[in-house]
C-alpha cells in the first residue's frame, strides 16, 4: 500500500523537489500551493501524513496548522511544518501551532526520506486487495 501525501508549499523548486524524492521512493503526492487549498485537499483525500511549508501566502503555516488540528477527521495524520526559519523558538511554535514536528529547509535529498518515514505509521505489508 503506498503512502498518500500532501504537499503544501508555494515554492515551485521546493514543491518540485519534494514532489521528485517522495515519487522516487514509491509516495503517492498531492500538492497545495496555498494553506486554503491545502486544507481543502486535506478533507477530500485520505492522508498518511502532511508536509506544510510555514511561509505562505494569504494564510501562514502556523494558521493552517491551528485549522487542520481543529478537523476532528485529521487528527490522526501527522503534520509536519519543513520551514527555513531554524531559530530557537520557531520549533516551540510550530508544535504548539498542532504540527508533530520540523523538517528544516533546504531540504537534504539525501536524509529526507528517513526524516520523514519517522512520522509514518506502518503498514501491513500484503494488505491490499490481490488483484
Ligand atoms: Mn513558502
Amino acid at each position: 500500500m503506498k503512502y498518500t501525501i500532501l504537499l503544501i508549499e508555494d515554492n515551485e523548486q521546493n514543491l518540485y523537489l519534494e514532489t521528485f524524492l517522495l515519487e522516487q521512493n514509491g509516495f503517492e503526492v498531492f500538492a497545495a500551493k496555498s494553506g486554503p487549498e491545502g486544507i481543502a485537499l486535506a478533507t477530500k483525500i485520505q492522508l498518511d501524513l502532511i508536509l506544510l511549508d510555514i511561509q505562505l501566502p494569504l494564510m501562514d503555516g502556523y494558521a493552517v496548522a491551528r485549522e487542520l488540528r481543529q478537523n476532528q477527521a485529521l487528527k490522526d495524520v501527522p503534520v509536519v511544518a519543513v520551514t527555513s526559519y531554524a531559530m530557537v523558538g520557531d520549533r516551540e511554535r510550530v508544535l504548539e501551532a498542532g504540527c508533530n514536528g520540523y523538517i528544516e529547509k533546504p531540504i537534504n535529498p539525501d536524509t529526507f526520506k528517513n526524516e520523514i518515514e519517522k512520522y509514518l505509521k506502518p503498514k501491513p505489508v500484503n494488505g491490499g486487495t490481490k488483484s
